[in-house]
Order: structure tokens, then sequence, then C-alpha cells
């Protein structure tokens, strides 16, 4: 099938991928030039496992192209996606803007019938304004139908999930659009669910509100277990060995971040607010992950006694691992909040660094070349995000070039014995804290 997809980052570039990948033609539009530029230059604008690969595959079969055009991708589609960004005002609101601005440049071209899909992140009903707008602004009065597909790709893992979903969410009114979406997905072959447009996007803010109580029901648990003496590790195991709970996304850590989870439960709760029926467990959801970085900074405090002057490594920088988007981490957090109290940071990542330098509330961090490098000469170090290349580090090398071997784990890479065997002073998330024998 032709497709044009508006928008190529995280979501669109991958999808365009993807789809070209199973063999339709896929033209990836935005509005950022350099972007487009560096996308036919051959380079890929973001770090993505396997991304490059199927990109280069499928501009090498002409079946993947690029263009800062929005006439070129409707006048050659039969559908158009809609994957730009969906960020969080002030007040918690959803900024529809780039979602609204998009439907009036579609309507402005639109001469033929054409499926207009949202992928963005929207609250529910937005399928009914977009739709609204695009028959305000359609001077031809072309038919077309607005059908609302929720993505839920995992950032360091996308293009897998892409190939590989679990669910395809359709939610459309029209028989001939749900056709025409049935096609787009067929060689997924994923369970297709289809609902009203309604529920699609009720969908998409339901399910990552649920994920994100998880996160803060695991981290509520890794307080108590701290005060108790348990282990939060064993107690997740034991709760998601049921089937009925699961062991996903029940990991304690410092919290979540990153671009989706923090604006998605602040936009549920506003929606939820706004048609009269508050969603007050996703508040406690926000407080709770507000308190556990909170919790986490007072371990550091209380351990190092003043941070003013100090030389702290800070491993981790990106919002999770395999990624290099640093949208909303917890880790970037937690170093303006350590450069604010005077502490000399290094930090590195391996792949967030770039991004990472752009940031005004972290200037004055010095950067590293290598995660031993950022420990040299260190009176603490911080892992903040859990890539593999930290779990598998040489721990007697990082003691021996600490000047003070304290390690904070905000993701419990490490066995707590072993630490303590090798002399470290080790705190981790809803575990014991380890002096060293
Ligand atoms: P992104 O910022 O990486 O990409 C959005 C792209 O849209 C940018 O490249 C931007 O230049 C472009 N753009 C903005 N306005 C445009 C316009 N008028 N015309 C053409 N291009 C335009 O954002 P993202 O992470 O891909 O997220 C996009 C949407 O998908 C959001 O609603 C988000 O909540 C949702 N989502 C994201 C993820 C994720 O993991 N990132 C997962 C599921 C859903």
């Amino acid at each position: 099938m032709d497709i044009s997809i508006i928008g190529s980052g995280y979501v669109g570039l991958v999808t365009g991928a993807c789809f070209a990948d199973v063999g339709h033609n896929v033209l990836c539009i935005d509005n950022d030039p350099r972007k487009i530029d560096a996308l036919q230059a051959g380079k890929v604008p973001i770090y993505e496992p396997g991304l490059e690969e199927v990109i280069h595959r499928n501009v090498s079969a002409h079946r993947l192209r690029f263009t800062g055009s929005i006439r070129e991708g409707v006048e050659n589609s039969q559908i158009v996606f809609i994957a730009v960004p969906t960020p969080q005002q002030l007040n918690g609101d959803v900024d529809l803007s780039f979602i609204e601005k998009v439907a009036r440049e579609i309507a402005g071209v639109l001469t033929s019938y054409r499926v207009i899909v949202d992928k963005s992140t929207v609250p529910v009903k937005t399928g009914e304004k977009v739709a609204t707008s695009i028959k305000r602004y359609n001077r031809h009065r072309a038919k077309f139908d607005v059908v609302s597909n929720p993505e839920f790709l995992r950032e360091g893992c996308a293009v897998a999930d892409l190939m590989h979903p679990d669910r395809i969410v359709i939610g459309a009114q029209s028989e001939h659009a749900i056709d025409l979406m049935k096609k787009v997905y067929e060689p997924f072959m994923a369970p297709i669910l289809v609902t009203d447009i309604n529920s699609a996007e009720l969908i998409k803010h339901a399910a990552n509100s649920f994920l994100a109580l998880k996160i803060s029901y695991i981290n509520a648990v890794s307080a108590i277990c701290e005060a108790s003496g348990a282990d939060v590790e064993k107690v997740a195991d034991g709760i998601g060995m049921d089937r009925r709970i699961g062991r996903d996304f029940l990991n304690a850590g410092i919290g979540y971040g990153g671009s989706c989870f923090p604006k998605d439960i602040a936009a549920f709760i506003t929606i939820s607010e706004q048609l009269g029926v508050p969603f007050n467990l996703l508040k406690e959801v926000q407080r709770i992950n507000t308190a556990q970085k909170e919790r986490f900074l007072k371990v550091i405090r209380e351990t190092l006694w003043v941070l003013r002057e100090k030389k702290i490594a800070v491993w981790g920088l990106t919002f999770k691992p395999d990624t290099d988007d640093i949208r909303s981490s917890v880790a970037i957090e937690l170093v303006a909040n350590l450069l604010r109290e005077g502490a000399h940071v290094t930090a590195y990542d391996p792949k967030g660094m770039e991004r990472a330098r752009e940031v005004k509330t972290i200037e004055g961090v010095a950067f590293a070349a290598s995660a031993l490098e950022a420990i040299d000469g260190a009176e603490a170090l911080i892992i903040a995000t859990e890539w593999s290349e930290f779990a598998n580090v040489d721990l007697a090398l990082v003691k021996q070039r600490m000047i003070t071997p304290i390690v904070f784990d905000g993701r419990n890479l490490f066995d707590s014995e072993t630490m303590g065997q090798l002399g470290f002073r080790y705190h981790s998330i809803g575990r014991a804290s380890i002096t060293p024998h």
C-alpha cells in the first residue's frame, strides 16, 4: 500500500521503516529540514537498535523515502498517519496544536478520499475534533475517514515491537477504513482489536497509566522493604510469578521518566477531571514517583553528608537503556539536583551524551569517554540507567579507580552480597544497604 507518515521521530520513523520492510511504499514526512536532509543523506537521526539497517535496506529497495512536504504525502498515499508530538502543557492539558496544524494542512491539500490515521497519543475525543477540523478546511470537499491507531512501541526495542506487536488497535467508524487498516497490518500477523475511535484513544492512556501504576506500586513496596529488611527483588519475583500479575514492570528503581509516562499520566488525570470523573488513584501514582526520586537523593545526602565539591560519577543519562532519548529522564533530573548542590559531576552514557550536552539544567556536568573514565577519582558512583554495559563492568577495577568506593545503585544492577565482599559501600533500591566486610 502507499502510506505516508507525518512526523518522523521515534514513532513515525520506526513505523515508516517497518511498514516499508513488510512491503508497503512509505513516505516519511517531517517539518524539521535538518531531519529530512539527514535522512535523505542516509543518516539516521535517532538511535534505536536495528533501525539503521531497516532504513537502509528499504531506502535501497525504493520502498522508503523522505520529504518535508505534506502535500506530496497526501497526494501519493491512500493512508496518511499522524505521528507528531503531543506534549504536556504547564496546566497538565495536552498540547494538541501539532495535531491541529497537521489536520489543517492535510485538509488544504486533500483532493480525493484518504484515511487519516492518528498514531500520536491523544485525549479521548480528539478524533472527533480532527474530523471537524479537516471538514472545516477541506476546500475540495474530498471524502475522508479518521482512524485512531495508538502506538505501543517501547523505545530501545521499537523495531522488534513494531514487527511483532502484542496487538494492533484500530478505532474507526467506517468499514472501508477498517478494511484498509487491516491490509496495512496484515503482514504483521498480530491480533487486531477493532473499536470505536473514543475507545481506541482511551486504550492508550489507560495502558500507559496502568504500566506507570505498576512501577509506582513496586516502588512503594520497595520503601516498605527498606524499612522492614525485606528484599524487593524477591518480593517482586514472588508477586510476578502469579500469572494474573506478571513480573514485567515490577522492577523497583528511581521512578519512571521518559517522553511518555509522565505526560500521559498527567493527561489522563486532566482528561478524567474534565469529564467530571477524577481519577485520583493516578495522582497517588505521581506522588509515589516523586517520593521515590526524593528518597534516593536523601540516601545520597545522608551517606555523603555534604555534596558540595564531592566528585560524583553518574552512569546513565537516558531515561532507559538502548536509546539516546533523554526527554524527561530521571537521570538528568538527578544530575541537575547534584549540580545545584555543588557536586562535581562526571557523567557517562553509551548513547545519550550528545543530546545531554544540549540540556541547560545540567550545564557544568563533565562528560567522560567511558564508564571507567567517569569514576576515576570519584567519591561516589550513581547508577541511573540500567545499560547492560554497566551490569557487565569489572567491579574490582571500579573499586580500584574510585577514591571512596560508595555506590548508589538506582537500578539494582548488582548483587548486594558480592558488592559487600568486594569492599563497596552499596545502597540500592528496596534492599538492605551494605557496608564493607
Ligand atoms: P518525536 O518528537 O520523536 O517526533 C515527532 C516528530 O514530528 C518530530 O520529528 C517533529 O519534527 C515532527 N513534527 C512536528 N510537527 C510537525 C508538522 N507540523 N509536520 C511534520 N512533522 C512535524 O515524538 P515521538 O516520540 O515520535 O512521539 C510522537 C507521538 O507518539 C506522541 O504523541 C507520543 O506520545 C506518541 N508515542 C510515543 C512513543 C515513544 O516511545 N516515543 C510511544 C508511543 C506513542
